[in-house]
């Protein structure tokens, strides 16, 4: 979305929030591809006139250098998205939105440990969202928990 915030990474090819993230401004629902993104062929088709969200939002993986390289979301099919500083019980959400059919990636090395460390810090919420289901992780365990 925003296309130049690292300076040694680029989205490049990658619009895969352009497909997992849910856009209230689209009424875009989260798993789906935007109208207007051409995934591959040049990305996002309104980009002058893209709403807000999209031009502000970067992935971990491209804004912070700290991400390793395996999550780099083409080759993760996970775009993680971190925010913060609005809930009473956590400073920090990691939300981990993952691509349709790329099955369970991030239960298993090198993904599961990055997702238990940052969940060690007690104010910090780590979320999965992969297809209809929504999971939290917690040190020790992976909890599945109903959507709203
Ligand atoms: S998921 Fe990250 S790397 Fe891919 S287009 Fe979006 S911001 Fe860029
Ligand atoms: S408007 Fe553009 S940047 Fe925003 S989700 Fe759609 S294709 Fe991506």
């Amino acid at each position: 979305m925003d296309k130049s915030v690292h300076p040694r990474r680029a989205c490049g090819a990658c619009s895969l929030c352009c497909k997992l993230l849910p856009i209230a401004a689209l009424e875009k629902p989260h798993d789906q591809w935007c109208a207007h993104c051409r995934p591959g062929a040049g990305g996002c088709t309104i980009y002058d006139s893209r709403p807000q969200t999209c031009r502000t939002f970067s992935c971990h993986w491209l804004a912070d250098p700290a991400a390793g390289e395996h999550w780099a979301p083409l080759k993760a099919r996970m775009v993680v998205q971190i925010t913060g500083g609005h809930d009473a019980a956590f400073d920090r959400f990691v939300d981990v939105h993952v691509d349709r059919g790329a099955a369970d990636a991030w239960r298993s090395k090198p993904y599961a440990a990055d997702l238990r460390r940052l969940s060690a810090d007690p104010r910090t919420l780590v979320r999965i969202f992969q297809s209809n289901r929504t999971f939290v992780v917690r040190p020790g365990e992976v909890l599945e928990v109903k959507r709203a």
